[in-house]
């Protein structure tokens, strides 16, 4: 019989279980030729290895692999081990034939930890113990499991990330709380896994209990303030109304309800915009804020379970995290474009936590001239200590302490050094989940997330790698006006590449589509969504490979253009059909509507509803009719409800702001799928 366990360990688990280091010379041993060893097999399939430099290793069928079983000193699996486990491989592999030379997709099964059985558990944990995990599992956790061919648990109540590497075998366990396998997180995972209903892939259980207690006090007041904000309008704004919304802040804290709370901060940088008349004020995001707190609030008294309290409130203990000394990997560095200003954001991951942390610039105001003026002169500007945002984005960060804000900022104070290095890109040993290389799994994860005004609050929420295997229809979509290209993962799944083309990042558009027919991609990181059954991705960074060097490239800050005329030929006159297709798609009669009716609100909520002018009001009811007309009929009669109010000023003005707000609400959901 042959030890399937070993024999189904990838490369990649051995460097999981041990690391990176010790697997490479362990295979640098074995290839070597210098050493030989004896293997003896007993009939319950324990595994003896002596090798020719005295070394012995066990590897008995019953067991969890560890330091124990080499007669070496090191206290954690060891080469030894890792070298036997390779021999073992080799040994058993049956001779190759023609067709397996060539390269081959793995052909291993996607599976359910669900299936691991409770006497299997019993293996590992004692009776009390797993009574008391039990215990653990329904006092409230949240697990998002996915079965794949390496199933995955992420324990978002801890947070701790679980992958399972053998089918069945709890002793081939990998979790990021760094305990040997399997650790106490193991059978949470499984127990998470069987909740799965017969045929679900991937799911997001829940064991909170059904009703969380419901702040009413402190929401209502927060929602008197909104009812306050809408009635004068941003007019009306004065310093006592920006001091209850600090305290409303400083007490949704202190009522573990950090999510509402960071949402708040939003509108009060935005109302303090506004009062001090900052260009980097747009309607759009304050209605944007207004509207996330209103959704949250109401997710919070419904609380109808379709998305975990977990995820509308954010977590309870809410304080910074303390980094101790750590190694951040960079991920690139992108630009995120606001109506009226821009920010740079550098994504790291933290290799002790596996957590991606970010770095955000504050605001720049939008680029006055784009003509002369790109991205690229801009983020020349210091990003952390001495360091500017692309040699942050592409290197790697030592830091001795420092903090990780709730929302996954990374925060260094003045007398905390940092030391910026250049990395070598090894991504492969980035932590997952970050690490994608099974693209259906990550398209199984971004089903179970929630509406974007509802998810956690963290900047890297939708920030992945992905591993690349081929790159196809590299193109310059001029419908869309974005590089687009099509990358495939070693199953030949498939996902979009999209780097909308920008003024000031044209050097990167165009350079991208350069070394994308060029070079070997092998990764790309970047924020992911689902368009049309399909994931897209716009990428942050690009890892090529030339010449056996790897090299990041950052589209959104890239610094030179290649003088290549043919790419030129190909972009310059599909940019200046720009304005043509802009205008067929303002023309789509649902969208434009929606557009209108935006920004007829946000000019409302700059004048507040104390003073609508009849003209408006007419305006009101004729976006009602033509609401009705596009087949928006919960909409329209919302609105002329509101008209109607608003001509019959006897009605209370509570009630006024309140169908103003849920009207509110309505727009954004209709109008997210294009935003
Ligand atoms: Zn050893
Ligand atoms: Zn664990």
């Amino acid at each position: 019989m042959r030890r399937i366990d070993l024999l189904t360990l990838t490369v990649e688990d051995l460097v999981l279980l041990s690391n990176r280091g010790l697997v490479k010379r362990a295979q640098r041993e074995l290839e070597s030729g210098q050493l030989t060893y004896q293997f003896t097999q007993t009939a319950e399939e324990d595994l003896r290895f002596d090798w020719s430099d005295g070394v012995t290793c066990y590897l008995p069928n019953e067991a969890v692999l560890c330091d124990r079983h080499c007669n070496c000193t090191a206290l954690s699996i060891c080469r030894h081990l890792v070298r036997s486990i390779l021999a073992y491989q080799a040994s058993a592999a049956p001779a190759p034939t023609a067709s397996e030379t060539e390269e081959i997709a793995p052909t291993s099964v996607v599976w359910n930890p669900g299936e691991i059985t409770e006497r299997s558990l019993e293996q590992y944990f004692s009776v009390a113990k797993l009574k008391q995990l039990k215990q653990t599992f329904h006092a409230g956790q949240v697990i998002e499991v996915t079965c794949s061919h390496r199933p995955i648990a992420q324990l978002h109540s801890f947070p701790y990330t679980l992958r399972f590497l053998v089918k069945g075998d709890l002793r081939y366990t990998y979790c990021d709380c760094g305990d040997k396998s399997p650790c106490i997180h193991v059978p949470l995972a499984v127990w998470a896994f069987r909740q799965l209903s017969p045929g679900q892939s991937s799911g997001i259980i829940s064991t909170e209990p059904t009703v969380l207690a419901v702040p009413c006090e402190l929401l209502l007041a927060i929602e008197n303030a909104l009812q306050d904000l809408v009635t004068t309008g941003l007019r009306g704004l004065n310093a006592s109304f920006m001091a209850v919304l600090k305290q409303l802040e400083q007490q949704c804290r202190q009522a573990a309800l950090p999510w509402l709370a960071i949402a708040i901060v939003d509108l009060i940088t935005l109302c303090e915009f506004y009062r001090s008349q900052d260009g980097r004020f747009s309607p759009n995001e304050l209605q944007q804020a207004v509207v996330e707190i209103c959704m949250r609030i109401d997710a919070m008294r419904s609380q109808t379970g379709a998305i975990p309290q977990l995820f509308v409130r954010g977590p309870e203990t809410a304080k910074d995290t303390a980094l101790r000394a750590t190694r951040l990997i960079g991920l690139g560095c992108s630009v995120s474009l606001k109506a009226t200003y821009f920010t740079f954001n550098a994504y790291l991951q933290d290799t002790h936590s596996g957590r991606t942390l970010t770095l955000s610039s504050k605001p720049h105001p939008s680029l006055e001239n784009a003509a002369d003026t790109t991205f690229w002169d801009a983020a020349k500007a210091k990003a952390l200590k001495q360091t500017n945002w692309p040699t942050l984005g592409a290197g790697q960060v030592l830091i001795k302490r420092g903090a990780c804000t709730l929302d996954y900022q990374l925060h260094l104070k003045r007398n905390q050094p940092a030391v910026v290095n250049p990395q070598k890109f090894e991504w492969e040993k980035l932590c997952s989940p970050l690490l994608v290389d099974d693209f259906i799994e990550l398209q199984n994860h971004l089903k179970l997330k929630p509406p974007k005004y509802l998810m956690p609050r963290r900047a890297a929420e939708n920030f992945s790698v992905l591993a690349i295997s081929r790159v196809e229809d590299i193109c310059f979509s001029s419908a869309e006006q974005a590089v687009t290209a099509h990358l495939h993962d070693q199953y030949n799944n498939s996902v979009a590449l999209y780097f909308p083309y920008t003024e000031a990042a044209r050097n990167g558009a165009e350079d991208l589509l350069t070394w994308l027919a060029r070079y070997k991609l092998l990764f790309v990181s970047g924020s992911v969504v689902m368009r049309a059954m399909q994931i897209r991705i716009v990428p942050t960074a690009l890892v090529f490979e030339i010449n056996n060097h790897r090299q990041m490239f950052q589209p959104w800050i890239h610094s030179c253009r290649s003088n290549s005329d043919e790419i030129k030929s190909l972009i310059l006159p599909a940019y200046k059909n720009c304005q043509l297709i802009t205008h067929s798609v303002h023309n789509h009669s649902a969208k434009k509507y929606l557009d209108t009716l935006l920004k007829t609100f946000s000019e409302m909520l700059v004048s507040g509803l104390i003073i609508v002018p009849s003209s408006k009001m007419v305006m009101l009811d004729s976006l009602a009719q033509r609401g009705t007309l596009l087949g928006f009929r919960q909409l329209s009669s919302q609105l002329s409800k509101l008209s109607y109010q608003l001509q019959n000023q006897s009605e209370q003005q509570i009630l006024l702001a309140q169908q103003y707000l849920s009207i509110l609400v309505l727009l954004e959901i209709l109008h997210l799928p294009s935003s």
